[in-house]
């Protein structure tokens, strides 16, 4: 994997580049200011045809969609366009049939690329149709939510919902190009800035300790808007997220550390029902101050870590106990049966990242269940 700074010789813009190597299937990751208005200089070299569909929601095709179109076409690349309802629940089974629909009614070919405009909803989704329409087409994702740019867009994990559950349908489908354009991060609501910045903080708490260290020096500048560090953050991030996915893509080992704190946060996402009472960051950040509460409990780490991550969690705004969470019922005996039910269970264990200090985190596959249920019941009254 290499990383460095680059200026492009069409557009004269600055920007980060790192790749993920994976073979034949490696791709770019780009993360720059306004890279969204050029889009077109940096897509044309990777289309097998220059035309493309983009898929975005109604949010972001407000902001965005008429300068990625400008950009498209001043390189000379064919358009159209989707707009779906922004929302967790476009990510189901209804709205990719309705994608399908429209593109093979514009009777797309093998050779159109989808470009994914949009949060990791649309990223999850566009991919999922890319994979499956026509037995898989290119796609390119440029994603505009900080959860998106540091996590969804890269790596290849697509898919959609169920009633069953989330992402219970989808398929390992690698884009062909990552855009990550840091200034669209500016008219992102804070409240979806801190939920990305949840995950931001994993990967320092995952294997970066100077990186935690450098985010409890600058985390809130950067969430306040600071660009530059955004920038460095993003890039902070997906070099790591690339690290991990070249040498595990399918989850069978090491990729699984990116889940840390998720155990708890989904069980926490499905008790609540998805919905805007809690973001998914914001669960992953209780679930992140849990996971590490359960490694003091299993006597794997000290008290201070705890206190050390739960308190740069609290200073940038994010929620650190279960009264943080308005209007809802904390309830442990519900949310060890959700863990239950979620489909990183293996044999009715259930499997945690722990962690032995800032930057050491490991995969348990083996957890009691009478230590989660400690931990749980102990936050109850935090
Ligand atoms: P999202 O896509 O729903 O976006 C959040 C909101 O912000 C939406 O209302 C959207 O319209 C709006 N928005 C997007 N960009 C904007 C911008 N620049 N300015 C203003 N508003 C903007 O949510 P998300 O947090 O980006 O993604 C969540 C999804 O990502 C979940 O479905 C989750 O399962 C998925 N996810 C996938 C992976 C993966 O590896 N594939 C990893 C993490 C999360
Ligand atoms: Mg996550």
């Amino acid at each position: 994997m290499e990383s460095d700074l680059k200026v492009s010789d069409q557009t004269m813009t600055v920007y980060d580049s790192l790749s993920l190597e994976l073979g034949e299937r490696s791709y770019q990751i780009l993360i720059g200011a306004n890279l969204i208005n050029d889009a077109g200089a940096f897509i044309l070299p990777v289309l097998r045809q220059p035309r493309v569909v983009v898929i975005t929601d109604e949010n972001v095709a407000q902001l965005y969609l008429p300068n990625l179109k400008r950009s498209l076409s001043s390189a000379g690349i064919g358009h159209s366009e989707i707009i779906l309802q922004a929302g967790e629940c476009t990510k189901s089974l209804s709205h990719l049939e309705s994608i399908i629909d429209q593109l093979l009614m514009q009777k797309i070919d093998r050779d159109t690329t989808l470009i994914a405009l949009g949060g990791g909803v649309i990223g999850d989704l566009t991919g999922f149709a890319a994979a499956v329409v026509l037995r898989g087409i290119d796609f390119i994702q440029i994603p505009t939510t900080l959860l998106s740019q540091v996590d969804s867009s890269v790596g290849g994990k697509t898919g959609i919902n169920t009633k069953y559950g989330k992402n219970l349908i989808g398929s390992y489908y690698q884009p062909k190009l990552v855009l990550a354009d840091i200034t669209s991060l500016e008219s992102l609501p804070l409240r979806e800035i801190l939920s990305g910045y949840a995950e931001v903080v994993k990967y320092g708490l995952i294997n970066d300790a100077p990186f935690f260290d450098w985010l409890e020096k600058s985390g809130n500048a950067l969430c306040e808007g600071d660009k530059a560090l955004r920038q460095q953050a993003v890039m902070t991030c997906c070099r790591a997220k690339a690290d991990i996915v070249s040498q595990d893509e399918r989850e069978s080992g090491e990729r699984a550390l990116l889940n840390l704190g998720h155990t708890f946060g989904h069980a926490l996402e499905a008790d609540i029902g998805y919905s805007d009472t809690i973001l998914h960051g914001e669960a992953v950040a209780l679930g992140i101050i849990l996971a590490h509460e359960l490694s003091v409990t299993m006597k794997l780490c000290s008290k201070e870590v705890v206190h050390r991550v739960k308190d740069h969690y609290q200073s940038v705004g994010l929620p650190v106990s279960p009264s943080d969470i308005s209007g809802y019922n904390w309830n442990p005996n519900r949310l060890i049966s959700q863990m239950k039910s979620d489909k990183k269970v293996k044999d009715g264990r259930l499997t945690f990242i722990l962690t032995k200090g800032i930057g050491s985190a490991f995969i348990a596959n083996d957890v009691a269940l009478e230590d989660v249920r400690t931990i749980l019941a102990k936050a109850t009254n935090s």
